[in-house]
């Protein structure tokens, strides 16, 4: 029968070429991943049996084997486990990487496979990596007809109806064979194999047997051995989760990430959690050393595999983690669940809640021994998450804003580096009362801002927001340790000047019907004008009033369906400034020109805020007519 071969999907069979092209250092791992898969299988079928009473759970009857033929080059890993469909086989295996790495994959320029294996972890695909070619022999659970999908690599795939007595999968590599550099028949090598096993594998909570051989003494003699071909278990199948903390190495943890693909690259950090006080239950958390490619979109789901008695009953429980701590990946085990539990059940589920409870306060206390102990490697953590920690203090009306308060770091104007709160509490001189930031895009616009020069002049430390979401979160904290949180570019800033203060109240009465004019000049486009008590050198700046800033307003503007808040803006002027005089000289003998040296320094404090200017065009219009008058 002439069979019909299909393509991959073209995204798929680029990705294919790619990985199998790739030196990839540690080929070793496809192993590793097929025996995930299998065990996945397994824990699924094992789950059906004991909600199921139509199936008879029977232990013994669901294990992995691995099988190598040496001189027919094939490696075979076999599982009783679910088994896939005709239809299963099509859609998990006919496409690689899930539509969203495809699509990320088009934006970034990644230039060789090893990158894309790091970032997607192929999983089954890295099959391709040491065969020529591969068969699926699948038989799904409750379905009488198992199928056969084979493929050698880029070319495409087959399917077609087989054999198979038993529920399960089986899949065969065919080795490649060995090149000038490349030794693929250590692959075949039954005590290779058992090692790799050992190294990837061994907390696999299914038996993973081989056939090894061995040799023993013959009956009856006491010289003479003979061969003989030996079924072992090769696992210890303790999950690492049971095991004593003592007992584990930082390796084991990293192995049981990988071989549990929570990510493709090292954990910064583990947790490892027996707690038997109100709820009993075992825990392995993560946090993850990078942020994967789609944490900050819709599509990442967070959450936790959820383990009853050593079942899996959940691959991602959500309700066990906060919003803010979404990028902590890994597993929680607990007797105290019940089995056949449905969604809805166990988002009230009260021992739920006191794990979930218990959990975040774990990971907390960790962060904060983290922060403490190894500040570089916090530094990376915060790098790749620190965003979501400052909107987790945002979010719920900050709700958690106390628990999350200390893990913050932003960059200091004196330090030249990242700070915590309580550092920049720690060095405020007696007469400051207030913590200052600044907000802007970067940290080089923020550097140059006007209106930061009179508090960094007192010499005060300047807290740098360049996050959108900063100063919204800070809004909610208000303060810190007592100590209020105050925006150089709005309001009073509470520098104690009295004497300065006086004086400039008064140049402001006596210049009152100046600011007034200007004011009716710019009409709603400011609050007010006034004399500034933030500038030293530069001449203008713009300031706000009230709750929202300007960098606020921007934000909100970029969101969609904006509803066009403006901040209450007041342009503010130096006194000390020779424009000043300008100002006054125009306000007393040429209106007309004051009206085109406000319009200019309006522009000018848009500009140095990056705002736009509604009318360019006026505006270079404006600077000319100051090149070709005589000035005043
Ligand atoms: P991943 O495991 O990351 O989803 P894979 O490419 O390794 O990606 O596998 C794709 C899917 O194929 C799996 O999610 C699973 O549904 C199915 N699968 C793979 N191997 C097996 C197996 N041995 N038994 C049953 N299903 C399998």
């Amino acid at each position: 029968m002439q069979v019909e071969k299909k393509q991959f999907q073209a995204e798929s069979k680029r990705l294919l070429e790619m990985m199998i092209n790739s030196i990839y250092t540690q080929r070793e791992i496809f192993l590793r991943e097929l025996i995930s898969n299998a065990s996945d299988a397994i824990d699924k079928i094992y789950y059906k049996a004991l909600t199921d009473d139509s199936l008879v759970y029977d232990k013994d009857s669901y294990y992995i084997k691995v099988t190598a033929n040496k001189d027919a080059r094939l490696l075979t890993i076999s599982d009783t486990g679910i088994g896939m469909t005709q239809e299963e086989l099509e859609s998990n295996l006919g496409v690689i990487a899930k539509s969203g790495s495809l699509a990320f994959k088009k934006e970034t320029e990644i230039k060789d496979g090893h990158d894309i294996i790091g970032q997607f972890g192929v999983g089954f695909y890295s099959a391709f990596m040491v065969a020529d070619s591969v068969t699926v022999v699948s038989k799904a659970i409750g379905s009488d007809t198992a199928y056969k999908w084979e493929s050698d690599g880029a070319d495409g795939y087959t399917i077609e109806p087989t054999s198979k007595e038993t529920v399960g999968t089986e899949i065969t590599l065919k080795i490649k064979e060995n090149g000038e550099e490349d030794n693929y028949d250590e692959f075949l090598e039954p005590y290779r194999l058992r090692a790799i096993i050992k190294k990837y594998s061994d907390f696999i909570r299914h038996p993973i047997k081989m056939e090894i051989p061995s040799s023993r003494l013959q009956e009856g003699s006491e010289t003479e051995y003979e061969e003989y071909i030996e079924e072992q278990v090769v696992n210890s199948m303790v999950p690492i989760w049971k095991k004593n903390k003592s007992e584990l190495t930082d390796a084991d943890y990293e192995a049981f990430y990988q071989e549990k693909r929570y990510g493709f690259d090292k954990p910064l950090k583990h947790i490892h959690i027996s707690a038997d006080g109100a709820v009993v239950y075992n825990a392995i958390l993560f946090i993850p050393e990078n942020t994967p490619f789609d944490y900050y979109t819709k599509e990442y789901e967070k959450g936790l595999e959820l383990y009853s008695a050593g079942v899996l009953i959940m691959d991602k429980c959500g309700d066990l983690l906060p919003d803010y701590f979404s990028f902590v990946k890994g597993m929680v085990d607990s007797e105290d669940l019940s089995l056949n539990i449905s969604r809805e059940m166990l988002q009230h589920d009260r021992q739920l809640k006191l794990i979930a409870k218990n959990i975040k306060n774990k990971i907390k206390s960790q962060l904060q021994t983290l922060l403490k102990d190894e500040r570089e490697r916090y530094e990376t953590f915060y790098k790749a998450f620190g965003r979501q920690l400052k909107f987790g203090v945002y979010n719920e009306y900050g709700r958690d804003k106390d628990l999350l308060q200390d893990l913050l770091l932003f960059h200091s104007s004196t330090e030249k580096k990242l700070v915590t709160l309580d550092e920049y509490i720690g060095r405020m001189p007696e007469d400051q009362k207030y913590i200052y930031y600044a907000s802007g895009s970067s940290i080089d616009r923020i550097e140059k801002l006007p209106q930061a020069e009179m508090v960094a002049d007192k010499g005060y430390e300047i807290l740098y927001f360049t996050d959108d979401i900063d100063e919204f979160a800070i809004k909610i904290l208000t303060s810190y340790k007592e100590k209020e949180f105050k925006n150089v570019s709005s309001g009073d800033l509470g520098l104690d000047e009295n004497e300065q203060e006086n004086k400039d109240e008064a140049t402001e009465n006596e210049h009152k019907d100046l600011f007034e004019e200007m004011k009716s000049i710019l009409g709603d486009k400011v609050k007010s004008v006034r004399i500034s008590k933030r500038l030293r050198s530069h001449p203008v700046c713009l300031t706000t009033e009230g709750e929202l800033t300007i960098e606020m307003e921007k934000i909100l503007a970029a969101m969609p369906n904006n509803e066009n808040v403006k901040a209450d803006k007041v342009l503010e002027i130096n006194s000390n400034h020779e424009v000043f005089a300008s100002l006054k000289n125009s306000y007393e003998n040429d209106k007309e020109k004051l009206g085109l040296y406000t319009n200019l320094l309006y522009h000018q404090a848009l500009l140095i805020e990056g705002l736009p200017i509604e009318d360019p065009v006026q505006f270079t219009n404006d600077i000319c007519k100051v090149m070709v008058t005589p000035s005043a």
